[in-house]
């Protein structure tokens, strides 16, 4: 069986520790092996600290472009052999893989396209100069300077390809190197990523660990940066971890979420607005087998819409086939791990206590098309209650997986807002409204709780991605549960990997030191 390689120092080391078997998630099929540890972490951080960042900085951001312009190259190159891996090794249909791979390729071209426009400036200016002195030539200019440490990675199971690719793409143009660390689960497509693109990138600008998390945190030290997305749970171990807590480690938590839709009353049953809200919550709850950090968990509709809501997005859900993700005829796979499926399976009981059934019951399923007895599956589910905001298990406990509450609201926009904040904080929600007054009334109220809010109507609906969909040019993250990170958003996804340092002196200087002239 394929032993899966940590690229670590400039060449491709297999580690001496004990080994974690890599599966097929719907025919539990071992595919390869990859070691817990026993690599020479230490050395690693030397090489990235040493050449990877030096050779780094020597670029312009026009150059660190280019850069990833070959690296979304390389994916679109291998873009077949990726998806096999991930349908494979990641329980994703087709389409699910694509979401991952070709979401990579798209946010490392996005950041390829702004370096160009950064071009050969060494830093970036942050706003307009400002007079300090008596005259106009004493000034002050807040430039972001690139850090001098690690950039490290963590990943969650679910986006192999995109998770690595996005967080790359932003610290290589910032001008970092990067460890990066997939989850180990699904580690087959990262794996086949870094075996692509570590031909293209200056030695010691990019390393994969694949291993133990807590050894690679070990390492962490003054000027480095740690990316983590991933579980509320580790995301606590990671705040308090020693190296963070003694070096200031700048961290950026990437966490659960629950992720809500609400449909305001000037929505009618069949216009274009109520067709993109079914259309987007069946989707995004479902896709990737509801395993999607911004997948709608819980929903508000208009007491009198209950019942027809209830009825399409059962009529969605029933139209799903779930089984092995190979077949051209399946729509769901399974979940990634064991694990994940007893998680969501505890998740939906303590769900099912507090709601009532509508379809799917507890996600008990017969998966076409795979062994008898054997995969990680859970059907989709759909439920109800008549309490929302009173629901703890609805609004307290992430259910990472295809698992949907429906609930009547009264329909007024605060009482909306009320429950997207019932989440504590969530990565995106969305609204869907045709009146103006009844979203700037939502928004005013529900921004403070979501890194994004997408309002969905009738004049947007043509061109919507959906509410699921991350853009690299909008920030990802959001506060509270969802950890308090914030990660893209065009060139603000940059300024994570670089430090903002206020200059002050002669306006002249300032002016040729911001352009570069
Ligand atoms: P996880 O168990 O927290 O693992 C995430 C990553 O952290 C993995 O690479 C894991 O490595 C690593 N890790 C585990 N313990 C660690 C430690 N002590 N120190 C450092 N790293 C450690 O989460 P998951 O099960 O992969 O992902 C599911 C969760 O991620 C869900 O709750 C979901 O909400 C969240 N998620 C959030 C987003 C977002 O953008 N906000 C996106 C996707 C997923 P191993 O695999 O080797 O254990």
């Amino acid at each position: 069986m394929q032993l899966l390689a940590s690229y670590l120092g400039g060449a491709w080391v297999p580690g001496s520790g004990s080994r974690t078997t890599l599966v097929n998630p719907a025919t539990e099929a071992a595919l390869a092996e990859a070691s817990t540890g026993g690599y020479d972490l230490a050395a690693a951080f030397a090489h990235a600290r040493g050449p990877g960042g030096t050779e780094l900085g020597a670029l312009t951001f026009a150059q660190r472009g280019a850069l990833l312009a070959a690296l979304a190259k390389a994916i679109h190159g291998a873009r077949e052999e990726l998806i096999e891996l991930a349908i494979a090794n990641g329980g994703n249909t087709r389409g699910d893989a694509k979401f991952d791979i070709d979401g990579g390729a798209a946010t490392l071209g996005f950041y390829a396209d702004l370096g160009g426009k950064l071009g050969g400036a060494a830093l970036l200016g942050d706003g307009e100069p400002i007079q300090v002195g008596r005259t106009a030539r004493m000034a002050g200019q807040h430039v972001w300077a690139r850090r001098r440490g690690v950039a490290v990675h963590i990943n969650a199971f679910n986006f192999p390809s995109w998770g690595l690719c996005e967080k790359l793409a932003c610290a290589v143009l910032a001008g970092m190197p990067v460890i990066t660390k997939p989850a180990t689960a699904t580690a087959l497509v990262a794996h086949r990523l870094v075996e692509l693109f570590a031909p293209l990138v200056p030695a010691g600008a990019l390393q994969l660990y694949l291993g133990g998390g807590a050894a690679l945190m070990d390492q962490v030290g003054p000027g480095d940066v740690v990316a983590f997305t991933g579980g509320s749970g580790t995301a606590r171990a990671l705040r308090a971890h020693r190296g963070v807590v003694e070096h200031a480690v700048r961290l950026n938590i990437e966490a659960d979420s629950l992720n809500a839709a609400v449909v305001a009353p000037d929505v009618e049953v069949g216009s274009e607005t109520w067709n993109l809200f079914v259309a987007d919550v069946a989707r995004d709850a479902t896709q990737k087998t509801g395993q999607k950090c911004t997948a709608t968990r819980r929903v508000l509709v208009p007491e009198a819409r209950l019942g027809d809501a209830l009825e399409a997005l059962r009529e969605r859900f029933a139209a799903i086939v779930v089984g092995d993700p190979a077949r051209d005829d399946v729509r769901m796979g399974p979940l990634a791990t064991a694990q994940q499926r007893d998680d969501i399976k505890a998740g939906i009981a303590r769900l099912a206590a507090a709601t009532d059934a509508v379809y799917g019951g507890t996600g008990e399923i017969t998966p076409v098309g795979v062994p008898e007895g054997k995969g990680y599956f859970v059907g989709p589910v759909l439920r109800t209650t008549a309490q929302p905001m009173d629901c703890a298990p609805l609004n307290e406990h992430e259910i990472f997986g295809p698992v949907l509450t429906v609930a009547p609201y009264a329909g007024d926009a605060a009482l909306a807002a009320a429950f997207i904040a019932r989440g504590q904080g969530c990565l995106v929600s969305s609204a869907y409204s045709d009146e103006r007054d009844w979203v700037a009334g939502f928004v005013g109220a529900a921004a403070a709780w979501a890194g994004r809010l997408y309002l969905g109507s009738a004049k947007m609906a043509a061109q919507s991605p959906g509410p699921g969909t991350v853009l690299a040019a909008l920030v990802h993250g959001g506060p509270g549960r969802a950890g308090g990170g914030e990660e893209l958003g065009g060139e603000r996804g940059l300024h994570h990997y670089m430090q903002r340092c206020a200059l002050e002196g002669d306006a002249s200087v300032l002016k040729s030191l911001v352009s570069g002239s």
